[in-house]
């Protein structure tokens, strides 16, 4: 843990991930409208690997490229690419077949993990002609990192919200949860992400700001009404509600209509340590830290041992 924040002291614009460190992390590599791309590292134990995450892949195949190797990790090391969805800000298809041909011996070798609810779609985009797996309500990454979702509506075929639960070496777990382009906060949701150590969920708009804006109307409303994006003042609430316990993350912060000091000042009360990604430079890593009381967090829909990789999911 100490190597890992003196590793991000000593190099703060692209910070190298230490291989050795001990504790799973984080990195926004960017966040907005112009394409969203986080990074998790999971780091290796004495049963398992250094596992690599893609959460969305929203940016080039090259640029992400650039930006991983910047920190220290092969296109070859990412073992999925978890999707929240499919609009081209969480999935990039740029003029051409853009991550699909990515996806090639020597580079990217990632399978794309894709909720159920939008296969079909997936498969109009082309996305399974390589190695695609359908994801579902709990899933196991790896034998120490579980993934819960909940689909949430946003435009027409929703999005998934994630809840990472890590185990660590030292028998305690971390939960991440991951929530971006929610469009309204519902109950399952906030129980979803109940007692999480690190959230990370988007902060859109400012509601004023986005009223005066010179958007046309179809868009505000469809941005405001409940199955586009969040407020600041939604999102603060829903941390609130969510009772996170370390550190808060805000992504998605609109250009137009929104400001990084606009949504800081709404989510000022939480008193939680944050980071506010942005559209163009990366986090920081963050390390996912057991917060000290969460030894007692009881997760419903947790299993103790799932024996297949993809669990809780019917057709
Ligand atoms: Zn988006």
């Amino acid at each position: 843990m100490s190597r890992l924040l003196d590793n991000l002291r000593s190099n703060e614009s692209a910070p190298r991930l230490e291989p050795s460190s001990a504790t799973a992390a984080l990195c926004v590599l960017a966040s907005g409208s112009r394409g969203n791309c986080s990074v998790l590292v999971i780091p290796s134990t004495k049963d398992t690997p250094r596992r690599v995450y893609l959460i969305d892949a929203g940016l080039s195949p090259r640029r992400t490229a650039k930006l991983l190797d910047e920190r220290g990790i092969r296109p070859d090391e990412v073992d999925a690419i978890i999707y929240t969805h499919l609009d081209t800000d969480h999935c990039y298809v740029g003029s051409g077949a853009g991550w699909v041909k990515a996806i090639r011996p020597g580079y990217f070798r990632a399978k794309l993990l894709i909720h159920r609810g939008h296969m079909g779609r997936a498969e109009r985009m082309g996305l399974l002609s390589v190695h695609t797996e359908p994801l579902d309500d709990a899933c196991e990454l790896a034998s120490n990192v579980n993934l819960y979702t909940e689909v949430l509506s946003h435009d027409s075929l929703g999005v998934a919200c994630f809840r990472f639960v890590i185990d660590n070496e030292s028998g305690t777990k971390a939960h991440l949860g991951y929530a971006t382009d929610c469009g309204r906060v519902t109950p399952r949701l906030i129980e979803h992400m109940r007692g999480v150590d690190t959230l990370a969920i988007e902060s859109n708009y400012c509601p004023q700001m986005q009223q005066s804006s010179d958007r046309p109307m179809f868009l505000k409303k469809r941005i405001m009404g409940g199955s586009g994006h969040l407020s600041n003042q939604l999102s603060a609430n829903a941390v609130a509600s969510m009772r996170v316990r370390e550190h808060l993350i805000l992504l998605h912060l609109s250009q137009q209509c929104n400001t990084p000091e606009l949504a800081a000042t709404q989510h000022d009360h939480s008193g939680l340590t944050r980071t506010i990604s942005t559209q163009h430079e990366a986090t920081p890593w963050i390390p996912i830290n057991t917060a000290s009381q969460s030894v007692d967090i009881v997760f419903p829909r947790m299993k103790t041992k799932q024996g297949s990789l993809f669990v809780g999911g019917k057709k």
